[in-house]
């Protein structure tokens, strides 16, 4: 294998990496077979290659958390990817990819690089792209809660600790370093890979990857599958089995703004037509709803791999009672049940004694497939005719099946670096940059794998303080990735 303990007391990647820019541009031949990938280990454990990708990994995601890219949702106030980005571009550039700088907006920075794959065989029809995204933005943290500053990449008891650690600089930092290895080594990837590190995913693409996918669909020729954030990463479901979820399905999003009417008037006096009071009303009964559980063919799926692990029966009736016992990733699949809609922000009224004529709530809704109309109509009963919806952004939900040579591909690159794995389809109940790419056509799974301690509540590190990630998990990440994209 690749990136095995072959290489770990081996020379330094970085000055490999320059000299061998030629080497990496040079002949093709062999390298999809078995035997190809067998010798081309063999002269870079013999060159002190193997192991660097594992090795950088870990200086890269600590490189990325440092270069604070802080989204806030405001580009006025947001840190911006650009510092990020031209990292990046310069990691790539150093083992003689080509780089494009992509930027939205003074700032807003992202990079597309295509990393060439090998012709198709005479007569046979060429093969689509795949497509690796990763974004480069982070949410906020406030040091003052963390234990570590996180913005410091600090490794402690075996983690790198920081805010992306695990959204999601540990994966642009797996996809920098492998794709590093693979130049150093002359390795040509069984087709077009086409790279894509992005601004602003974290405040819904616009400046990222929805503005790739409106300005510059070029630079995603012929990719006709991708993979990105949020899956293939372990459950622990006993010693010697690991369900790895992998993402084929993301829920829509409905961000809306409710608004209520109502007469304003002298705070001191009976009222009965008080928007405020209408909008809470509302705004109550919306956040106490719960919408009927839709299992789809994603969920039913996941439930029934989860069911057969566990040895527990699955009543399809009463889905819940087998997400109750799902622990730790509870929250994630339990809302991949139904639609849900939270009331996140309120806001009416600007003096104490005068009643406002408007009141308004910002909702955020998200969807199962299939489940956008059907959303709007439960939204409607549960707050009444009066309240008037305003829709501020609307993205359809994903799903795909699960099956075909991809799929086999992930499940065997895991199989082979844990025994104790077993691949499972599941929906995220947030949403990601594979809605602007699949708006391209491209059909987009979540795969950044990673090997997880049973005890790690990962789902809760998502934009959570002490967001970490294990040191062997980076390590584990690259080698399945290496796998992985060796037949992919
Ligand atoms: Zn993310």
């Amino acid at each position: 294998m690749i990136g095995g303990k072959g290489g770990r007391s081996a020379q330094k990647g970085e000055a490999a990496g320059g000299k061998n820019m030629a080497v990496s541009q040079a002949s093709t031949e062999g390298q999809a077979s078995a035997e190809g990938q067998a010798s081309a280990e063999g002269q870079a454990s013999a060159e002190g290659w193997a192991g660097t990708a594992e090795r950088e990994v870990v200086e890269i995601c600590r490189d990325l958390i440092r270069i604070d890219t802080t989204n806030t949702g405001d580009t006025e106030t947001s840190t911006g990817e650009r510092a990020a980005a031209e990292y990046v571009a310069a990691k790539l550039a150093e083992v003689g990819l080509k780089p494009l700088i992509r930027e939205s907006a003074p700032g807003r920075t992202s990079v597309v690089v295509r990393y060439p794959g090998q012709a198709a065989p005479m007569g046979q029809p060429a093969r689509g792209a795949l497509l690796i995204h990763a974004h480069l933005d982070v949410v906020p943290a406030n040091a003052d809660e963390w234990s570590v500053h996180p913005f410091s990449g600090e490794i402690r008891d075996g983690y790198l600790w920081g805010r992306g650690a695990v959204d999601m600089k540990d994966f642009d930092a797996m996809v920098l370093a492998l794709v590093r290895q693979w130049r150093r080594q002359g390795r040509v990837p069984p087709r077009d890979l086409v790279l894509v590190f992005t601004a602003d995913e974290e405040a819904g693409g616009e400046y990222g990857s929805q503005f790739l996918a409106n300005n510059h669909p070029g630079d995603f020729e012929g990719c006709t599958e991708g993979i990105g954030e949020v899956g293939g990463f372990s459950y622990t479901v006993s010693p010697d089995l690991r369900l790895y979820l992998i993402e084929t399905a993301e829920k829509g999003l409905d961000w809306l703004r409710l608004h209520a009417k109502g007469r304003p008037g002298h705070g001191s006096m009976i009222h009965d037509d008080n928007a405020v009071t209408a909008l809470a009303e509302a705004v109550a009964r919306l956040g106490r709803h719960r919408f009927p559980v839709v299992v789809t063919d994603t969920a039913r799926a996941f439930l029934d791999a989860v069911s057969d692990a566990l040895g527990v029966e699955f009543d399809a009736d009463n889905p819940e009672e087998a997400v109750a016992k799902l622990g730790m990733i509870a929250p994630i699949i339990g809302s991949t049940i139904r639609n849900t809609a939270n009331p996140t922000r309120l806001a009416a009224g600007y003096k104490e004694n005068v009643i406002p004529s408007r009141a308004s709530a910002t909702i955020d809704g998200r969807t199962l497939p299939g489940q956008a109309d059907a959303f709007v109509t439960q939204l409607r009963e549960v707050i009444g005719p009066d309240i008037e919806i305003e829709f501020v952004q609307r993205q359809p939900a994903l799903e795909t099946s699960f099956d075909g040579a991809l799929v086999e591909a992930m499940a065997g690159a895991l199989r082979a670096e844990d025994p104790g794995a077993r691949a499972v389809p599941y929906m995220l109940s947030g949403g990601t940059d594979a809605k602007a790419f699949a708006r391209l056509g491209i059909r987009c799974f979540g795969f950044s794998p990673l090997r997880l301690p049973p005890d790690l509540n990962f789902t809760a590190l998502f934009h959570g303080i002490d967001e970490r990630v294990p040191v062997e998990g980076l390590q584990f990440g690259v080698r399945v990735l290496d796998r992985f994209l060796s037949r992919c």
